[in-house]
């Protein structure tokens, strides 16, 4: 069987589990473990690998109806393939899990295309650019102000960061305080500041001229809910001008980031192309994004991303998240280093550029 004909002939899902390193927080969530669901995909002789972090409950769902609704494809027709899995789950709810999912899935099967013609992931999709721009991500809420400022300061020294992003709203009094103790650990790098929805519209605009005048945090993540498109409006159009309103990691089609953009409720789109359908979604929210004239942040999983980011228009940067950084180092071979701010795929490995460790794996197996 050739390349350009490759029927889909196994697809199968694992969850592990991986506790964190410390207890996390953010303005509207606890955690102690991420969930990883790994997904691969056979065709031809080769094997995709996809993955996204959601419940373990999914791999049922992706080894069975959508495994079946996967082997009436060919590996090469991934737009045909994305269609049945979209219809295969119409009654169970097309968003949340059953789009986390699908994501897996696609990811899987775009790496096992790349695979199948011997190319990296990047190539097969044409390139707008060879490197991406990571920014870090983390200071979670249960850290104290040295594990803040170690943190921080690692992405800037030892990784070259432009900009790093902390998590702000468990506690909004302390905030400024928390913020200060960020400021002075990255010297004159970009501050980011996400509060996951947790703070009224009030609260968020109060809060957004205080950081930005003693601070200078040119982000703003989720100040309100992003389901209040009308209050991220708001917060757009008053909050300091140097200072970005952005949202969009919970977004699973390519309606709701429609609806998001159309309300001009951010100045910079984030996606997840592990939620939002994957590779084959991102590339809808770029387009969107494109239309909208609209910058487009890439959220968590970097690995994951690395390659269609460098394949899509006004892409902005790339979320470099603590939790996700160290689970794709710990599991996967090939997952990206950092170089002077930056991460690029390796031309020497076809896909993805991954490979899954199994064996340092199986103790997180659940
Ligand atoms: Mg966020």
């Amino acid at each position: 069987m050739g390349a350009t004909a490759a029927r889909i002939d196994g697809v199968s899902a694992r969850a592990y589990v991986i506790p964190t390193d410390k207890p996390e927080a953010d303005g509207t969530f606890a955690w102690t473990s991420t969930t990883l669901i790994l997904v691969e995909a056979s065709a031809g002789g080769q094997t995709g690998l996809g993955y996204t972090y959601a419940d373990r409950s999914i791999t049922d769902l992706i080894a069975g109806p959508l495994g079946e609704v996967l082997k009436q494809h060919d590996a090469m027709d991934i737009g045909a393939a994305w269609i049945a899995m979209q219809r295969r789950v119409r009654n169970l709810g097309r968003q949340g899990l059953a789009s986390c999912a699908i994501s897996a899935i696609d990811g899987a099967l775009w790496d096992l295309k790349a695979r199948l013609l011997g190319l990296p992931l990047a190539l097969l999709l044409g390139r707008w650019r060879d490197a991406v721009a990571i920014y870090g991500s983390g200071g979670f809420t249960t850290y104290n102000d040295g594990e803040l400022r170690d943190q921080l300061a690692g992405w800037v020294e030892r990784d070259g960061c432009a900009w790093v992003k902390m998590k702000i709203g468990t506690h909004p009094s302390d905030d400024p305080r928390r913020v200060a103790v960020a400021r002075a650990a990255i010297g004159d790098r970009g501050l980011f500041v996400d509060a996951n929805g947790a703070l009224t519209v009030k609260q968020a605009l109060a809060l957004a001229e205080r950081l930005a005048r003693d601070a200078g945090v040119l982000w703003f993540e989720e100040p309100v809910s992003s389901d209040d498109l009308a209050g991220l409006r708001l917060l757009r159009r008053r909050a300091p001008a140097a200072m970005e309103i952005a949202a969009g990691e919970y977004g699973y089609d390519a309606d709701y980031f429609r609806t998001m953009l159309s309300a001009g409720a951010v100045d910079v789109q984030q996606a997840d192309a592990t939620r939002c359908g994957g590779i084959t979604g991102f590339l809808q929210v770029a387009a969107l994004c494109d239309a909208h004239h609209i910058d487009l942040s890439a959220h968590c999983a970097p690995a994951f991303h690395l390659h269609v980011a460098c394949a899509v228009p006004r892409l902005r940067h790339l979320e470099w998240f603590h939790d996700h950084v160290r689970i794709e180092h710990m599991l996967f071979d090939g997952a990206p280093t950092p170089q002077q701010g930056a991460i690029r795929p390796d031309p020497s490995r076809p896909g993805l550029g991954l490979a899954f460790k199994r064996r340092d794996a199986e103790r997180y197996l659940a």
